[in-house]
């Protein structure tokens, strides 16, 4: 590693999928109601109330362990964390610390340098969420707080790795890679807001180590590490020092901060947490069967349906994609498992981002109908991407969808009849460059008035070329790659 490298860890809090919270039997299903509805004795830390630990929760974050690599130690433990904060009804969390449940582990990535990288990981521990601030006005200088306890006790695990991404880029392939892998397991909902947050440990080799707190989405991470790493450049260039702290992103302004309350070295004083036994999961371990995972699943479409490894990549890279295209290849895997694999990962994704919807919004079948009208050559590329617009545009704004049928007849797109297929093949089968090159052939003498400045001659080619390409091809197009292909033959 050299002078000034950019060193990264993360510390990933992602909450489980259970139905109920970690030590009772409150429902997680929080979002949409009321604040402090989901509230009981347990969660609310009341004197003499018992937590009881959730099967289910134990159950995935064991799933995760295993998906990852890592060892599940047969007995872990769960601890007290004291510390007073308003978002911390008891005052304390029921967390793990020394004896946590699962160590060491890896999760591959694709490395800025290429290839396959392994991001080593330290542990997974289980613990509970606090409750949720909500600032009235500025956090810091707004009159007032309030406090909601529905969130309190939602299971957490913990997911700490080893300081081996090497710029912001990494981090956000290790959280891509980590998303999906926990959606494939069904353990998690990144749909859910908060449902993940990250604590990230960024340094320039050389320098202090300074902590991020709590970014909570998987772009903030990114933003976040970018700001950090050209602060603390710029110190360095100043010949000032970095300081060993521990700074807050401030997502809407995309900068982070100084934590201001000087944030002593707390000591939580942990033990043993009296009212829960040691967790004992040597045979339950064996018995957990682990689902298809992302790399897996990326290998079986190269090897089933022919993708390349970048689509592969990107369409297993989130599960309801890899769930889509497999739906809209069904009907006919042979004939459309390219022309999907190209069109969802080339065109639709992009059409989707640029209007902030996610892939749960297209019905698949739908989208195999396009698909089918294209293998069919019923229509051209151009017009298969006008009428997805069409169509996406009408869901974007909550219209109902036209058929593909109709928006042909409605916005006078031709169909092709068979006396002009052989056309079409050919616009769209073989380059451009092609037809321009038997025309040059053809009409050699066209080209010889050309180079002696007739400009009649080029329009005269023009013609020639849309002729061959029966008007298939952009006119613009076709008049750049002539003139460049003119202009280099008689250099
Ligand atoms: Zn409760």
């Amino acid at each position: 590693m050299t002078e000034g490298q950019v060193i990264v860890g993360l510390e990933v809090h992602c909450q489980l999928d259970t139905k109920s919270k970690l030590f009772c039997g409150c429902s997680t299903d929080y979002r949409s109601d009321s604040p402090n509805t989901h509230v009981c004795p347990v969660c609310l830390g009341l004197p003499g109330a018992m937590p009881v630990l959730n099967k289910r929760s134990i159950e995935y974050a064991m799933r995760v362990a295993k998906a990852l690599n890592c060892s599940v130690i047969p007995e872990s433990e769960f601890s007290r964390k004291n510390y007073f904060y308003p978002d911390l009804d008891k005052a304390y969390q029921i967390t793990q610390y020394d004896k946590p449940l699962a160590e060491g582990g890896y999760l591959e990535i694709e490395g800025d340098e290429g290839g396959e990288k392994r991001i080593r990981l330290t542990r997974i521990h289980v613990e509970e969420d606090p409750g949720r601030l909500v600032h009235r006005g500025n956090a810091e200088r707004g009159k007032y707080s309030l406090v909601d306890y529905n969130r309190a006790g939602i299971p957490l695990i913990e997911i700490v790795s080893e300081p081996d991404m090497r710029s912001p880029k990494e981090a956000r392939k290790f959280l891509n890679k980590l998303r999906a892998t926990l959606e494939y397991l069904s353990v998690f909902d990144s749909e859910k807001e908060g449902s993940l947050r990250v604590d990230a440990n960024i340094s320039l080799k050389g320098s202090e180590r300074v902590e991020v707190k709590n970014i909570s989405s998987y772009k903030g991470v990114e933003k976040a590490l970018l700001f950090e790493i050209t602060r603390q450049k710029s110190l360095l260039r100043r010949g000032q020092k970095v300081d060993r702290e521990t700074r807050h992103y401030l997502e809407a302004r995309g900068v982070t901060q100084s934590s201001r309350s000087k944030e002593q070295e707390h000591d939580y004083r942990y033990f043993p947490e009296p009212d829960l036994r040691p967790l004992h999961v040597r045979s339950w371990v064996d018995g957990i069967v682990l689902p298809e995972l992302p790399d897996a699943r990326r290998e079986r479409f190269i090897t089933q349906y022919g993708c390349s490894l970048n689509h592969a990549r990107t369409l297993t890279g989130e599960l309801r994609l890899a769930n889509f295209y497999e739906v809209v290849v069904a009907p006919d895997p042979a004939n459309l498992a390219t022309l999907a694999d190209t069109w969802i990962s080339d065109t639709l994704i992009g059409e989707l981002n640029y209007r902030d919807m996610g892939i749960e919004r297209v019905d698949p079948m739908d989208f195999t109908g396009l698909m089918l009208l294209l293998k069919d050559k019923k229509i051209f590329d151009k017009q298969a991407i006008e009428m997805l617009r069409i169509n996406l545009d009408h869901l974007m704004k909550g219209e109902p969808l036209e058929k593909w049928e109709d928006l042909i007849e409605k916005h006078g797109f031709k169909k092709i009849t068979p006396a002009i297929t052989m056309s079409l093949e050919y616009a769209i089968k073989n380059p451009i460059h092609d037809a321009i090159i038997e025309v040059i052939n053809e009409q050699p003498n066209a080209v010889d008035d050309y180079r002696n400045g007739k400009k009649g001659a080029f329009n005269f080619l023009i013609g020639q070329l849309m002729k061959k390409t029966r008007g298939c091809a952009d006119p613009a197009e076709l008049n750049r790659l002539l003139t460049e292909e003119l202009n280099t033959k008689e250099a």
